[in-house]
């Protein structure tokens, strides 16, 4: 597995199969220790110490999807559905910004309301009152026209997750007519358009082999992506898979530091997921090679409404009004939050 970690750049599919195989036979604890110390590493040669920080605009838990995973998924009777109004979303920025934030991450599920127009009028406005900010959207699959109109009214960002590379994983994920192809061919649109993308996967969701994880890398080197979003799968209690087991922390340091060495210049947040599964998830992630942290500016009245899996985290450190405690606990291992939109170095 060391060998292996020296060409982690070029690996092929078999021997990527190979490394997740040896590492989910042994999980040695050393072995973890020593790749995020070189993940580190190699993110502080192009990063420093820096650690980028977004705020995060939970702005509607309505979704005309079905993923069996997610807390948001139509079927959920239990959700206590919300959307923002725009002035609502517009006052979560100028909070944000007198706060220091300078980028801004529209998260939704896919909801109707927000047609293509309505979202382009958002984002026109957004961009209007806050020209030194990056705006990033995170709001599923739409048409190519949708995502270069939204580019054009000043979004900066995407964040797509492709979920899973294997489409038999895919399938066990998402009921039709999703399509893992569909998806990661919104990646693509996404990247020609010249938005800043990101994808990503959540470690260990269910059914997920060394095979789905070797097709993942396979994939991500591919896409060559800006930002890549890693965090554990957590079960919610009103889903399909409400039963399942939850990814864990060791595996979920492992991946990031392993895209970190694989992608050395990408963007790559230490999630709410990893804050979720361990009290130290975000600190252990950034000192394995992740670089950004996303508070939460959604408002506190809709935070626990956002319930993509249980027990979320939303009113301690990762809340947008405890930057001073989150500055505090990164200087504590030796980052520093960076007060600035944090563009990728691919683009700058
Ligand atoms: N609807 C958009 C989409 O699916 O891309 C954006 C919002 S969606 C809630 C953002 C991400 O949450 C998904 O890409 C998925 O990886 C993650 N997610 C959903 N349910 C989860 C769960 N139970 N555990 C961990 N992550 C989850
Ligand atoms: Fe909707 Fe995204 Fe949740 Fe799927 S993951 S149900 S698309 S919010």
């Amino acid at each position: 597995l060391i060998c292996r970690l020296e060409t982690v750049r070029e690996l092929s599919p078999d021997q990527w199969i190979d490394l997740f195989g040896q590492w989910q036979a042994e999980r040695d604890p050393s072995i973890l220790a020593l790749i995020c110390e070189r993940a580190r590493l190699t993110k502080e040669k192009i990063f420093g110490n820096k650690v980028y920080i977004r705020g995060l605009i939970e702005f509607t838990n309505y979704c005309r999807n079905d993923c069996y995973y997610c807390g948001l998924r139509k079927s959920n009777r239990e959700t206590d559905r919300y959307r923002l109004d725009e002035s609502t979303i517009l006052s979560c920025c100028e909070k944000g910004y007198e706060l220091g934030f300078r980028t801004f991450v529209l998260q939704g599920g896919e909801d109707p309301f927000f047609t293509a127009d309505r979202l382009r009028e958002l984002i026109r406005q957004i961009r209007q009152r806050y020209p030194d900010c990056a705006i990033t959207l995170a709001v599923g699959e739409h048409d190519r026209s949708a995502y270069q109109s939204w580019f054009d009214a000043g979004a900066d960002r995407y964040l797509l997750r492709h979920e899973t590379a294997n489409e038999n994983h895919y399938r066990r994920l998402h009921p039709e007519p999703l399509s893992g192809q569909n998806r990661r061919e919104c990646l693509f649109h996404l990247k020609e358009i010249g938005y800043q993308t990101g994808c990503g996967i959540m470690v260990g969701s269910p059914g997920q082999t060394a095979e789905c994880l070797a097709d993942d890398m396979v994939f991500m080197k591919t896409l060559n992506p800006h930002m890549v979003g890693i965090g554990p799968f957590i079960p919610q209690h009103a889903t399909p898979f409400a039963g399942e087991s939850p990814g864990t922390l060791e595996d979920t340091l492992f991946l990031l530091a392993l895209v970190r060495l694989m992608l050395p210049a990408v963007l790559l947040p230490a999630t709410t997921a990893l804050g979720t599964i361990h009290p130290e998830g975000r600190e252990l992630g950034i000192l394995g090679g992740a670089n950004v942290v996303m508070p939460n500016l959604s408002p506190l009245n809709v935070r626990k409404k956002y319930l993509l899996y249980d027990n979320k985290i939303c009113t301690g450190d990762e809340a947008a009004e405890a930057l001073s405690s989150l500055k505090k606990k990164m200087s504590a291992i030796g980052c520093e939050i960076v007060m600035g939109r944090g563009d990728s170095p691919l683009v700058i």
